[in-house]
């Protein structure tokens, strides 16, 4: 076999003992701490995730301490980075490893995969990281700096494609710091093998790279288009009853135990507004238009219009509060309602 893996391997921690990037939540061993910030990572910004990182050590500084928090305390420290189903999985699991695993986390990747929200690639990561499992933790970054250094053309969305661009990652694992390897591709990928066009001139890797070598690295990987979100509209409506606004509890599976306001999805239009409301209040004085905003989530955009309504009697609502402006900000709300929430705190603050 050629020594190609070695010497990449070899050339890249010589690089990364030079060149990692500094962020609060690398250089520790803790898979608790690991695993919060993988989780964190999953899908926000790396810059994005540092100050939350450390707000949430604060307030859940182990985790026995997460495990022992109420769901809606996470939320609320989760509110801001999105994609809350994370949030509400490592509430589950903290209760999980607290309670059944002595507070001691798995220290395989596969034992570690068995937790909720934890995937093939947080697995590996927190497995090589804390433990040094000699496994590659394979993200975009590495598909992409994978797919350039031995040079694979095929589409990387396939089943196939997935499996022999794991197989070369891990060819490229060695027995100790597989953690410091991974993070190693993460920062090249992030930092020189860029999407679209990389920074052949400044990486450690030319030598050794098959797309630098003989192809054009930029067109690499592989990836058919994928399908464009789902266009949705909304109508939230701000209902007041008094001083207070009606916040919902939302079962449904995105978003699920977040406060949000009203909502009709699907139908946008003071008529689907009003029909909305009328399910909350049997009496509305007056409704109207006071904004529109728009969100993104990864399979459907929330294209929203955002109405005010008032109604005289706050009349108990299943999975609803009457929130005053002191409950509004302790709730639990999503970054999709920031608009709405805005509207709705000038109203009652002036009120
Ligand atoms: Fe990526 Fe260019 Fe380095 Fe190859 S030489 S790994 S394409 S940055």
């Amino acid at each position: 076999m050629s020594d190609k893996p070695k010497v990449i391997t070899r050339k890249l921690l010589a690089w990364y003992d030079a060149h990692q990037r500094v962020f609060p939540f690398r250089g520790t061993k803790d898979p608790y701490r690991i695993w919060l910030s993988e989780i964190m990572l999953q899908q926000t910004r790396t810059e994005t995730v540092g100050p939350y990182y450390e707000r949430f050590l604060k307030q859940f500084p182990d985790v026995h301490s997460l495990a022992n928090a109420p769901v809606e305390s996470v939320l609320k420290a989760w509110e801001g980075l999105g994609y809350y189903t994370r949030a509400r999985n490592l509430h589950r699991t903290a209760g999980i490893v607290a309670h059944e695993h002595d507070g001691v986390f798995p220290r395989t990747a596969q034992g570690l995969q068995a937790l909720p929200g934890v995937g093939p690639y947080a697995a590996a990561a927190i497995a090589s990281i804390a433990y040094d499992e000699p496994i590659p933790a394979m993200d975009g970054n590495l598909y992409r700096v994978i797919s350039r250094l031995f040079l694979y053309e095929q589409d990387t969305g396939t089943a196939k494609a997935k499996k022999d661009l794991y197989d070369l990652g891990l060819s490229l694992m060695p027995q100790t710091r597989a953690g410091d390897m991974n993070q190693a591709l993460m920062d090249l990928g992030a930092t020189i093998c860029l999407p679209g066009t990389p920074d052949c001139a400044r990486c450690p890797l030319q030598t050794e790279c098959e797309a630098y070598q003989s192809a054009d690295p930029a067109a690499l990987p592989v990836m058919k288009a994928k399908k464009p979100p789902k266009q949705i509209p909304v109508s939230v409506i701000i209902l007041l009853c008094g001083r207070k606004v009606l916040l919902l509890r939302r079962e449904k599976a995105l978003l699920r135990g977040m406060y949000l306001f009203a909502l009709s999805e699907g139908e946008d239009g003071l008529e689907a507004a009003r029909k909305a409301v009328k399910k909350y209040a049997k009496d509305i004085l007056d409704i109207h238009v006071v904004g529109t905003a728009r969100h993104i989530f990864t399979h459907q955009v929330w294209n929203m219009t955002i109405y005010l309504a008032r109604t005289p009697t706050c009349e108990p609502v299943e999975h609803g509060i009457w929130a005053d402006l002191a409950q509004l900000d302790a709730l639990p709300v999503p970054v999709a309602m920031n608009a709405a929430l805005a509207h709705a705190r000038a109203v009652l603050s002036s009120e």
